[in-house]
Parts: C-alpha cells; sequence; structure tokens
C-alpha cells in the first residue's frame, strides 16, 4: 500500500472512533479500533528511516484554531499524530522529511489546530532573555540591531544590554514595562538617568509581550516561526 493510501486509511479508521462513540454497545469496538490505529502509529514511527535529529530534536509550533495563536512548542512525533488524528493541519513544511520504506512524508514546521481552544492568557514572566527577545535585539534609543555597525564595531547580540527605564538604583523594577533593550553605548551613556533627563528618547513603549512565555521559551526560533509569534509593541 503507498504510504498516501495508507495515511488516508488511518484517518479514516479516526473518523469510525467517533460513530462508534455515538453508540455505547459499540464501545468494545472503537476501544479495539484505537489500539489498532495506536499499533499502526507506533509501526509508522518504527518503520520509518529518519535522520533520529529531526524526530529527537525537531520543534513544531502549534497555533490554536481560528485566530492562529501560537500555543505550545511540540515534538514531531506529537505533531504527526495531531495530523494523522485530523485535529490539526499543516501551516509550514519544515523542508525535512521522514523518510519510509515507500514514500516521503514531509515534516512540518508550523501546525494549526482545526479548532478554536479557549486557554487563559497566561502572565508573562519578565526575564533579561524576555526582554531582549521582546525587543527583537533592538536598541530601544538608537534603533541598532545586531549586523549594525556602531564606531566601528559590527554589533552582534551579545552587545545587547536590559536597560531598566527608571534605574535600579533609583528603585526601577524588573517589569516589562521599566525594562528595553539597549545597545552597550546607549546604556552606558544614559547610567543612572531618565531618558528625558539625558535627551534620550524611546523609539517605542515597552509592554508585556502578548505571547512571551512562548516567545521566551523558544527564543527567536526559526526563521518560519517569526510571522507567528510578532510581538506586538503598540
Ligand atoms: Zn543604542
Amino acid at each position: 500500500m503507498q504510504s498516501g493510501c495508507w495515511l488516508g486509511f488511518l484517518i479514516g479508521m479516526d473518523i469510525k472512533t467517533q460513530v462508534a462513540s455515538d453508540k455505547p454497545h459499540l464501545t468494545k469496538l472503537r476501544y479495539t479500533i484505537c489500539v489498532k490505529i495506536r499499533a499502526m502509529r507506533a509501526e509508522f514511527f518504527e518503520g520509518v528511516i529518519v535522520s533520529t535529529a529531526v524526530l529527537s530534536k525537531g520543534r513544531v509550533l502549534l497555533l490554536n484554531g481560528s485566530n492562529w495563536e501560537p500555543l505550545a512548542v511540540i515534538s514531531v512525533p506529537r505533531a504527526i499524530n495531531l495530523i494523522l488524528s485530523e485535529k490539526a493541519v499543516v501551516i509550514e513544511q519544515s523542508g525535512h522529511f521522514l523518510q519510509t520504506i515507500r514514500d516521503k512524508f514531509p515534516v512540518p514546521s508550523v501546525i494549526a489546530l482545526r479548532t478554536f481552544i479557549n486557554v487563559p492568557r497566561r502572565q508573562a514572566h519578565w526575564s533579561r532573555k524576555g526582554v531582549l527577545v521582546r525587543d527583537n535585539y533592538t536598541c530601544i534609543y538608537c534603533g541598532v540591531q545586531p549586523g549594525s555597525m556602531l564606531k566601528g564595531k559590527l554589533l552582534n547580540k551579545h552587545d545587547f544590554t536590559v536597560d531598566h527605564i527608571l534605574p535600579k538604583s533609583r528603585n526601577g523594577k524588573d517589569t516589562w514595562s521599566n525594562t528595553a533593550c539597549a545597545c552597550y553605548t546607549c546604556n552606558h551613556k544614559k547610567g543612572d538617568k531618565l531618558p528625558n533627563e539625558i535627551g534620550m528618547k524611546l523609539r517605542w513603549e515597552p509592554k508585556m509581550p502578548r505571547t512571551s512565555y512562548l516567545v521566551i521559551a523558544i527564543g527567536t526560533g526559526p526563521d518560519a516561526w517569526k510571522r507567528y509569534i510578532e510581538i506586538h509593541r503598540d
């Protein structure tokens, strides 16, 4: 059987289990079918010849249905399982393939649930790394980024610091609204002053990131994820 048919067969089996769930006297049959599906899925992964790095290190961004808000970063096997059970659809491919004996199965990079689930908005836990990621390593005062030249030096991520708008020495807190990414030059220049005391202006108003808990967990993530984890600064 070609793998395409084979995958379709698995999906068909799932639909049958849905039908069976409405009829109590078919519970045993439903259980049997579910066990078979699980066994076949296990067989699918066992029978696959893959770069183990794809399976063990591969990560897939899971989006909510409808609004495509990022929900979690999941493993490749879990993502494929969600697709096979028709609970999610592929939004972006990773460019990697799981090579089965007969065919190739594309590994997703971003998938979305078919239905919207209500997830309470989580409070973002503040961290230095989170501030840098939220601000995309862009200096809030002069706008330089990694790759920019500053005083003859090519900047990289290590040249960026977390600045406290109201300095810690003046009781400024570690909060999302009081901290922002700043290049070392601007941070040094600002010292323990407030921006307006030294004629420096904020290019945006620092705020709690919309999906911070996830963005911080995944750092910058693959390029394919960027458009789904954009942070709203305004
Ligand atoms: Zn700067």
